[in-house]
């Protein structure tokens, strides 16, 4: 039985092939399949264990034909050692016959979904008129975030601040030839003041308040990314009080998002509520709305199947026997048996 291995760099060549923005229209809408369709997915809060270095995380999703999970980690401090904060490996397997059929460098891939994710909150919680977008921390996760952001809204310009000026100039290249206007911010406050959207992705460990409540206009939307696990979060308590606040998976927001600081109680809905039309997003212009993102396996799922559908299509990837072949399903010793059968 064959296996698809993808690197990083197969990864890559794959979105290369069809376009940044195409992958992440293609990505969008099947993360908001993913969630419209809920109740036929199996998905349960990740299994996650807190080190003083950072945090590794086991997500498993499925659906009646593909099951995924993905290993991923969370390490602030990585950057000062050349390595990234956020590393992750997907592996698909058929739930017919349990075999993996894919194992990928999923790094690129949660980026992208993480953008898509905040994406599908944004098409259902911003304003339509929302032209600009802020964001707090220009890190790995940023320009996919923004960009994704952008296919929903008609975005125009995008204040952007990060603590590091290297990250900063980093993110201004990236960005530059996608026609939105750049303004480089002195400060997180002036970039929150501005927003229509506001992405936060900081990666600071402890309960930060990169947003003051004071900061940010009525009628502003929020993408909460960068609290995500627990101890960690970004946002001004008051603001989620303030606000509408929809998280992805009720139970693991409560310990890893946001709302870890206000309870359930702030919480008005799942994502997949609004997505299936059970609840209404935004009613207003006026309302503050937050997306108090952690990260669900089933977005995870939407994009390893995705990836897999293109990976096939296009040829991409090393098929390997990686699993054993054997001639008689029960004889697993004959892998490490002395005499020849
Ligand atoms: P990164 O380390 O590459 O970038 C984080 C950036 O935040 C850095 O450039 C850092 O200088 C900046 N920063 C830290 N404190 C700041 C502050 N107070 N104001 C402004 N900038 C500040 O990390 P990344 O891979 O971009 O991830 C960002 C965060 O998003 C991490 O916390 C990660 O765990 C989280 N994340 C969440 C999801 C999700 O689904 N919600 C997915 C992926 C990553």
């Amino acid at each position: 039985m064959h296996l698809k291995l993808l690197t990083a760099e197969d990864v890559s060549r794959i979105v290369k092939s069809i376009g940044v923005e195409n992958f992440l229209d293609n990505l969008i809408a099947r993360v908001e399949v993913a969630f419209a369709n809920w109740k036929q997915l199996k998905v349960v809060p990740r299994v996650s264990f807190s080190y003083a270095s950072g945090v590794l995380e086991v997500m498993p999703a499925s659906d009646s034909k593909w099951y995924t999970v993905k290993i991923v980690n969370g390490h602030p401090l990585n950057p000062s050692k050349g390595l990234s904060t956020v590393v992750a490996l997907g592996i698909l397997a058929d739930v017919e016959t349990g075999y993996p059929v894919m194992v990928a460098d999923a790094t690129l891939l949660t980026a992208f979904r993480t953008g898509a994710s905040s994406a599908v909150a944004t098409k259902y919680l911003a304003r339509s008129d929302s032209e600009t977008l802020g964001i707090l921390g220009t890190g790995a996760q940023s320009e996919f975030l923004c960009l994704a952001v952008s296919r929903v809204i008609p975005l125009k310009r995008i204040f952007y601040y990060d603590i590091d000026p290297s990250a900063m100039k980093k993110f201004k290249v990236n960005m530059m030839n996608f026609g939105f206007e750049l303004v480089e911010a002195s400060n997180a406050r002036e970039v929150a003041e501005q927003s229509d959207v506001l992405v936060t992705a900081t990666a600071a460990k402890g309960r930060c308040r990169v947003v003051e409540r004071n900061w940010v206009r009525q009628g502003v939307h929020i993408n909460a990314v960068g609290g995500d696990s627990p101890g960690k979060t970004e946002l001004d308590p008051r603001i989620l009080t303030d606000a509408k606040v929809v998280v992805e998976l009720l139970e693991q927001a409560l310990v890893e998002g946001e709302v870890q600081n206000t309870g359930r109680e702030t919480v008005y809905a799942e994502l997949w509520e609004l997505v299936s039309g059970l609840k209404p997003g935004r009613v207003d212009d006026e309302e503050i709305t937050v997306f108090d993102s952690v990260g669900i396996a089933v977005e995870d799922w939407a994009a390893i199947t995705y990836l897999y559908d293109l990976a096939t299509e296009l040829g991409v990837g090393l098929k390997i026997d990686f699993v054993p072949s054997l001639r008689n399903p029960k004889d697993l010793f004959s892998l490490v048996a002395l005499c020849q059968r």
